[in-house]
């Protein structure tokens, strides 16, 4: 098979992002036998190369720097990053967004999802105020249902956002369906689309639940 570099495959806004690293680190966040330490830092590692993707578009403006040996023109970030964690196993991703943009102001949306139902309930919200302005990045490492994820894309926007990217460590097809339905604007990068979710509303061959995974819980 040949696979491209750290390119996307577009698929309208949706976008898969292909890298041996990433398959890599794939690899062992699906083992169940990978303990909670080692998942952490994984799911550290592929948020790095999710946003890496993700912030491919943003704007930069010139500014000039001296060197060591003469006067450069050189480009600086000009966005203002927003970062919204789905909590809790947004969390998960945060510190790679971070890493890449220290300056990134950061938000909260807290959604549950009902056990029995799989629907989700929004419980917390701190997000900073007026966002129009800002490239907003929604963290939420599982897209199941696309219940949770359309709550809180609706959220951004009743708070101004006006585009959303989310990234997703894992989406099914059924989440994604959904989310385009519901709010087609969004933009979505994630590491790989599987093969569909099953009675519980887990996604298939998926990695568990993110979250014990993540807090071993
Ligand atoms: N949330 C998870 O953590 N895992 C799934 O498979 C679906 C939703």
């Amino acid at each position: 098979m040949i696979r491209p570099g750290l390119a996307t495959l577009s698929l309208m806004d949706v976008h898969v992002v292909r890298h041996p690293l990433v398959e890599n680190v794939l690899a062992a966040l699906r083992d169940r036998r990978t303990p909670c330490d080692v998942f952490r830092q994984l799911a550290h590692r592929v948020s790095l190369l999710l946003v890496a993707e993700a912030t491919r578009d943003l704007p930069l403006a010139d500014a000039t720097v001296e060197t060591p040996l003469e006067t450069t023109t050189v480009r600086r970030l000009a966005a203002r990053v927003v970062a919204v964690p789905v909590l809790r196993a947004g969390l998960g991703m945060l510190d790679a967004l971070l890493e890449l943009v220290p300056q990134a102001q950061v938000g909260y949306f807290g959604l549950e999802r009902d056990e029995r139902t799989a629907a989700a309930r929004r419980y917390y919200e701190k997000v900073p105020k007026d966002l129009a302005d800002a490239s907003v990045f929604l963290l939420d490492p599982m897209l199941a249902t696309g219940g949770s994820a359309t709550m809180a894309i609706e959220g951004l926007a009743e708070l101004g956002a006006r585009r959303v990217r989310l990234l997703s460590i894992v989406a099914a097809p059924e989440g994604l369906a959904h989310l385009k339905a519901a709010v087609p604007d969004a933009t979505v990068y994630t590491a790989a689309i599987d093969r569909e979710l099953n009675a519980r509303k887990f996604i298939l061959p998926g990695l568990g639940d993110f979250g014990d995974r993540l807090f071993g819980t």
